[in-house]
């Protein structure tokens, strides 16, 4: 099932996980993570692609699993950066083969190793060229979607400009957004307030990473670009040095932002659950079942 459907009726909750990385290739270690976010009755899990496609072959497996395995509707990510018209047309074939509707279309990052990589010789340079590819050569056989950024996307030359790319994108076929991580749901409203300026009318997917430590904090706001709050980096500083007392500060912070997005309507809450189903069922514990009735 498309995934726009379920959004034409409901907000969603849903989570994302990564392959496993391991020298053997072996996905086993994915099993019990999908098993325990199953229990949460998720509306669909996505599936991350490895930079530059190290980890695709994978992509496909996991989404298939969680599809024809757990009945649950499973997103594929697919980048394009360094991929031809041909790998990219191979890569859908796959994916309609393993029975996947659902396609998050990225650009990806360039390279760290850029040896085998040319810049003048790009087939795709953005993301609306991936989902007009897709759009054109598979009409209407997948549901297309993309990414955004509440802090605006780190080489872009601004927010105005970042949001007339990502009009670009939602004009060449994503049918909703997901937005890449926050920790000030101010940045999330923001991005929602100018995009239906410009009219941007598709769903934008909040996500959301509970943090459980501060390395992995620290790794992933320099990664992401996002800023962390006052609130949050005085009680990181005061616990740092204390893994649980971290962990529960990452979930309770979390499921604030969670109560506050859905309070104030949001679309849908998209958990990156770095393959955690532990920390996605305790931060489900700590929201109101009220509010995860309204949804
Ligand atoms: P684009 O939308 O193409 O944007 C890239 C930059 O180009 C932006 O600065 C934008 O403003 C600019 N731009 C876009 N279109 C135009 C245009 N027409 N003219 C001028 N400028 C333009 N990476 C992975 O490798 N694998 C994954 O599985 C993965 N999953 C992700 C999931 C989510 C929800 C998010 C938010 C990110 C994910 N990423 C993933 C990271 C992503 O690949 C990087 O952030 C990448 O740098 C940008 O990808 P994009 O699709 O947003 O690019």
């Amino acid at each position: 099932m498309k995934i726009s459907e379920i959004l034409k009726n409901k907000s969603t909750i849903s989570f994302e996980v990564f392959p496993p990385k391991n020298k053997e290739g072996n996905i086993s270690s994915i099993y019990s993570t999908i098993e325990g976010l199953a229990k949460l009755s998720p509306d669909f899990i996505s599936v991350t692609y490895g930079a530059g496609g190290s980890t695709k072959g994978k992509t496909v497996e996991i989404a298939s699993v969680i599809k024809h395995e757990y009945g649950i509707e499973s997103v594929a990510h697919l980048s394009c950066i360094s991929s031809t018209k041909e790998d990219i047309k191979y890569e859908c074939e796959r994916l309609k083969e393993a029975g996947i509707d659902n396609i998050l279309a990225l650009r990806g990052d360039y390279p760290a190793d850029a040896t085998n990589f040319d810049p003048e010789n790009l087939e795709f340079h953005y993301a609306s060229e991936l989902n007009e590819f897709i759009g054109e050569h598979f009409k209407g056989q997948f549901c297309l979607s993309g990414a955004c950024y509440p802090e605006t996307h780190q080489e872009a030359d601004g927010f105005k400009k970042d949001l007339e790319a990502l009009k670009k994108k939602v004009d060449a076929g994503a049918e909703y957004l997901v937005t890449q991580i926050f920790f000030d749901n101010d940045y999330y409203y923001r991005l929602v307030r100018e995009a239906r300026k410009i009219g941007i009318t598709v769903p934008i997917l909040a996500g959301i990473m509970p943090i459980t430590n501060a390395k992995s904090l620290i790794r992933t706001t320099k990664m992401c670009g996002c800023t962390i709050p006052y609130q949050l980096s005085t009680m990181i500083e005061a616990h740092y040095d204390n893994p649980e007392a971290m962990k529960e500060i990452g979930i309770n912070y979390a499921a604030q932002q969670i109560i506050d997005l859905i309070t104030n309507g949001v679309d849908g809450i998209h958990i990156y659950t770095m393959n955690r189903a532990e920390t996605a069922q305790r931060v489900f514990d700590s929201i109101p079942a009220v509010l995860k009735e309204l949804n």
